[in-house]
């Protein structure tokens, strides 16, 4: 049986303002094993268009192209890939080695495109080499060889899986006569060793070395005739076809995409580079935002007992302003605040029935501007706050001395300097309104009350702290009696203290206004932090962008190593996995150098602000970096889909065409 038989073989292309072209017609030939073909014709006769059917570059053809007794031109894709990968190998007049790889990579590419392994691969491209003499410049790239020795890697790669058919389009038509000779007779050697080999030429000393001589003129053959006779040796192309079916691996491919990548290494670098810059910025934003909200965080929870809930009465709806000291309070906010409504004891039943609250403590809070003053050696001092010693005051707040008992009072840092003394122990004069009651007691001062990392308005604004059953006692001496104005919701697990806080919120009653206020600024920086980050993250379209035009560029640049590909087996798949692998390690490397600068530039900002604040203000948090990483990866690969895709679909007849 023969290898290839064509029955009644058309060819039309389409051409300009919708009519057809009929570069073959009715083409009858039928190939033997170990035939040296040559076709010559005039250039335009079709000889190229005839080479592509057979090769099964181009299957859109009438009639037969039969290879084993299938129709090539009914193949499935992976029929086809399969054709190319084993059954025939091309040889080219521009030889199309692909540039960025070296000679023994471009002839292993095909095992390559097989997955073959690493070893196998080099053992027989090296074998192949050294059959056409070229065991001496396995790593030179092809632009350091000489024309007949391109032509012969170009051989090599076409026999490296002993194919039955050689397609070879002019293959001595670059090279000069002598080396076109060396090469003649490499190709005649492969014909002797019983392969098909199917060779155009312009010329007639080539043709005069083949075994038949196949004419074409316009499309038509006018005369097949034969020629020398070969004689046929052993096959020293034998390989083991062990991998059929297995296709490019994603380890290979990405493998390939970062040769490329490697031979534009610059261009690459800078394109990683300008990506990177949106990556950094989110990641910065994110990360001050973050540090800049634990920062504030751990300040309040430092101020605060986390078994702790301090709750207040809902504000009172406006009886009426029938004093003026009601008018100005509900004229000013921090004025109302003070005016808190007081406790009735089934509020605090209510309260001590909530779910995990072990204890109810009760307590005063008052605040007031210029009825409040403490004395100590005629150093008069206004004070500001009111407020009784509950289990919300962590020993961590006192700096020095103890809580107050009975006929004691703790009072803040600023205070105590404001007194410029010793003046733990001593006994100081405090004037305050207690439930609109004056009172004037003469405390001993047990501790004094402060933070380095100050923040509430007790803390800040100075203040004083007495005993709450000390206070109850003063008023009563007074014939009034206190009622609580706050109270302290203890929990008996401090996770649960969240939801004792949710479940007082949910009851009507208010928490800490302190709290409140942190957690509105908290929140409000989190939305700042976004549109920071959202501004930032503009610059991606931005690096989106230029990935997509460096892969559009690298795709009409790598045009012919595309059409290489196809020819020796690539499916549209591997050709679309190499260029996705590029794009994802753009990401890649962008992304990691995007997460290097910005922890870079933390390290700088946080080094200063210790300097200057004693706090790192940015957190680079490993889930950030990760984050930033996978985001530039996902958005690499968006852009490189297009550019992705236009390669799978480029035509390798196309792809090919000399230039
Ligand atoms: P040869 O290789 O013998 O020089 P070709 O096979 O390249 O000739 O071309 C045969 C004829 O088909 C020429 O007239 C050429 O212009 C035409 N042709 C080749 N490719 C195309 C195409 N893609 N579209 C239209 N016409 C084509
Ligand atoms: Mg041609």
């Amino acid at each position: 049986m023969s290898v290839m038989e064509l029955k009644q073989i058309n060819k039309f292309y389409k051409i300009g303002g919708g009519g057809t072209f009929h570069a073959l017609k009715d083409i009858n030939l039928s190939f033997e094993k170990g035939e040296l073909v040559s076709i010559i014709g005039e250039s335009g006769s079709g000889k190229s268009t005839l080479m592509n059917l057979l090769g099964g570059l181009d299957t859109t053809f009438d009639g037969e192209i039969l290879v084993d007794g299938k129709n090539i031109g009914h193949y499935s894709e992976s029929e086809l890939s399969e054709y190319h990968k084993e059954k025939v190998g091309f040889v080219f007049q521009s030889f199309n080695l692909i540039s960025h790889l070296s000679v023994l990579d471009n002839v292993a590419l095909a095992m390559t495109l097989s997955n073959v392994p690493k070893a196998e691969r080099e053992k027989r491209a090296k074998e192949t080499l050294a059959l056409v003499g070229l065991q001496e410049q396995l790593n030179k790239k092809p632009d350091a060889i000489s024309g007949g020795q391109k032509q012969r890697v170009a051989i090599a790669r076409a026999l490296v899986n002993d194919p039955d058919i050689i397609i070879a389009d002019e293959p001595t038509g670059s090279l000069d006569s002598e080396t076109a000779a060396q090469v003649l007779e490499i190709i005649k050697d492969i014909a002797e060793t019983g392969k098909l080999v199917i060779m155009v030429t312009h010329s007639e000393k080539v043709a005069a070395h083949s075994s038949r001589v196949v004419t074409i003129d316009d499309g038509k053959v006018i005369n097949d005739q034969p020629g020398i006779e070969l004689h046929v040796k052993e096959n020293v192309f034998k390989t083991e076809k062990t991998n059929r079916n297995k296709n490019l691996s994603i380890f290979g491919a990405a493998k390939l995409a970062l040769l490329n990548m490697k031979e534009k290494l610059s261009r690459n670098l800078l394109i990683a580079l300008g990506s990177s810059i949106g990556i950094m910025s989110v990641i910065l934003m994110l990360s001050l935002g973050s540090g800049v909200n634990s920062y504030l965080t751990s300040t309040m929870n430092s101020q605060v007992n986390p078994l702790v809930s301090e709750v207040h009465m809902p504000p009172e709806e406006s009886a009426g302003a029938d004093t003026p000291a009601n008018e100005m309070m509900e004229a000013n906010p921090i004025m109302s605040m003070t005016k808190q409504t007081p406790f009735e004891q089934k509020n605090i039943d209510e309260l001590a029935g909530i779910k995990n609250v072990s204890d109810v403590e009760e307590g005063y809070t008052s605040f007031s501007i210029g009825t409040n003053n403490a004395t100590f050696n005629d150093i008069k001092a206004p004070f500001m706050y009111l407020t009784t010693v509950s289990s919300m005051i962590t020993s961590s707040d006192i700096l020095e001395g103890s809580l107050p008992a009975e006929g004691e009072v703790m009072i803040t840092n600023n205070l105590a300097q404001t007194f410029d003394d010793e003046v733990i122990g001593k006994t100081i004069t405090v004037e305050t309104i207690v439930n609109e009651q004056a009172l004037t007691l003469d405390l001993i001062v047990s501790g004094i009350y402060g933070s380095d990392t100050a923040a509430g308005p007790a803390a800040a604004m100075d203040s004083i702290y007495l005993d709450y059953t000390s206070l109850a006692n003063y008023l009563e001496d007074e014939g009034e009696s206190l009622e609580p104005n706050v109270v302290y919701l203890i929990s008996n697990d401090k996770d649960a203290t969240q939801g004792i806080k949710d479940d007082v919120s949910e009851m009507g009653y208010e928490g800490s206004s302190t709290e409140a206020l942190a957690s509105t600024f908290s929140e409000m920086l989190d939305i700042f932090t976004y549109i920071l980050s959202g501004v930032a993250g503009i610059s991606l379209v931005v690096s989106a962008i230029m990935i997509l035009t460096v892969l559009y560029i690298s795709v009409v640049e790598r045009t012919k190593e595309i059409g290489v590909i196809k020819a020796i087996g690539g499916r549209k798949k591997d050709i679309r996995r190499i260029f996705v692998s590029e794009s994802f390690l753009i990401g890649l490397f962008s992304g990691a150098i995007g997460v290097g600068i910005a922890a870079l530039l933390a390290l700088v900002a946080n080094i200063a602000t210790n300097n200057l604040f004693d706090v790192s203000i940015v957190t680079l948090t490993p889930t950030f970096a990760i984050a930033g990483i996978v985001l530039s990866i996902v958005i690499s690969m968006i852009a490189g889909v297009m550019p992705a895709t236009k390669a799978a679909k480029l035509d390798p007849v196309e792809s090919l065409r000399r230039d």
